[in-house]
């Protein structure tokens, strides 16, 4: 008995890589072996942080790092510590932004939907540009004495200015640059090169290909930015004397610790740090190549198991372009041949048992998507049986035209 069954709750195949609503990965045994140890003992979460960092700082190539409780939170703390640094003054008064750097450039070209995580801290977004067209001087007469940050987010097919661009045209007026890579592992190189680029804070995702804690994250960068994210983050039940930085507050260099700070409510446990540590130490060991070929098996499968379907195509791609850096397969349908739209195929996966969860980013246009990386061999084939018995003809094919009909809209 599984405490999902003693809840109640069923356990569903998700071929849609590794995903939030879905409970993020798979933990390995390294990992959840270092979130029991950690689970254990009391220690203190600054220094926990502080070591975290260095193991960060080594795997990066940054000069600091720091375990957040997402990729998500990153990019809220990395707003935040801009917007702040380590002022105990404007850490209280967050996500007030008054007398603080509070703008945070974007091209429209990146907007996306975890940008509310830069303005939830209380950062205006400045937008930039077409959705399709930046030029550099739009970046650059956006910068104000109000800007606190250009926001660069690489996962995007619309064009747009590179990263190391928009890092020489932030820095020429002292403007850091924070990245939102968490949909940029794989390649394993990401988590060295946006640092390389010259980008200030990076944030990645613990729970995606790092197979770390779901709640977890990595933000890496400058020093004295992630001395500011610690400021905004840890609890701050704290008195003066004994303070971490009391030293620095008696030589006058800090006025004094803040009250918790608007980074506070995206606590992350020791067990999440230790986690997200021993994922991270664990994938730059991995044999990147195999599993990359792993998944372009399993995407391989799901084209044989469909090959042959009238008005069912399967195409094997590899587009990073696109955002997707793992081969995937994409089943595109042939709605009206097929008697059932894309959605159509959805809600029975997501009715049938086991439930079947895939990627529906292009399903308004007739596609399906299947994500190897969170899939078992024998989940691929379940995924492959379960398509087939709802796309060839037959009994099923019936209860396809019934829908379409009821989904076409009225002449
Ligand atoms: C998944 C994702 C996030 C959020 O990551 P969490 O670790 O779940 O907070 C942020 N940005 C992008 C682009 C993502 O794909």
């Amino acid at each position: 008995m599984t405490i999902f069954d003693d809840l109640g709750v069923h356990p569903v195949i998700n071929a849609t890589g590794p995903s939030t609503r879905l409970g993020g990965s798979r933990l390995p045994p390294e990992v959840l072996c270092a979130m029991h140890e950690a689970a254990g003992e009391f220690v203190r979460i600054d220094e926990l942080q502080a070591a975290a960092g260095k193991v960060i700082a080594e795997i990066t190539g940054a000069q600091a790092g720091y375990v957040t409780s997402g990729a998500s939170a990153g990019m809220a703390l990395a707003t935040a510590a801009c917007m702040t640094g380590t002022d105990p003054i404007k850490i209280n008064r967050l996500p007030d932004v008054t007398g603080m750097r509070h703008e945070v450039i974007i091209q429209r070209a990146q907007k996306y939907d975890y940008d509310h995580a830069i303005r939830s801290v209380g950062a205006q977004l400045v937008e930039v540009g077409f959705p399709d067209l930046t030029f550099a001087y739009e970046v650059e007469a956006a910068i104000t004495e109000r800007t606190a940050a250009v926001a660069y987010f690489p996962t995007v097919s619309r064009p747009a200015l590179p990263l190391d661009q928009i890092v020489n045209l932030a820095h020429k007026h002292d403007v850091p640059v924070i990245v939102d890579a968490a949909m940029e592992l794989p390649p394993p190189e990401s988590l060295s090169s946006f640092v390389d680029s010259g980008a200030d804070l990076i944030a990645f995702s613990g729970g995606k290909a790092l197979e770390g804690p779901q709640a977890s994250g990595v933000l890496c960068g400058r020093a004295d930015l992630i001395r500011a994210v610690a400021f905004n983050h840890q609890d701050m039940d704290v008195r003066e004397p004994t303070w971490t930085y009391a030293a620095e507050v008696n030589a006058g260099e800090l006025i004094g610790p803040p009250h918790h700070g608007i980074g506070r409510a995206m606590k992350v446990g020791k067990e999440e740090i230790a986690g997200l540590i021993a994922a991270l130490r664990r994938y730059v060991t991995l044999d990147h190549a195999a599993l990359a070929a792993g998944w372009r098996g399993a995407a391989e499968a799901v084209a044989r198991g469909l090959c042959g379907i009238d008005g069912v195509a399967v195409a094997v791609v590899h587009a990073p372009s696109t955002g997707m850096h793992v081969t995937h397969a994409r089943i595109i349908l042939d709605e009206v041949a097929l008697g059932i739209t894309a959605y159509g195929i959805l809600e029975k996966l997501g009715t049938g048992e086991p439930r079947i969860y895939l990627n529906e980013d292009e399903a308004a246009a007739g596609v399906l998507i299947v994500n190897p990386m969170t899939l078992s061999s024998r989940e691929t084939d379940l995924v492959v049986a379960r398509l087939q018995a709802l796309l060839l003809p037959g009994e099923s094919g019936r209860e396809r035209q019934t829908l379409v009909t009821a989904q076409l809209p009225e002449a």
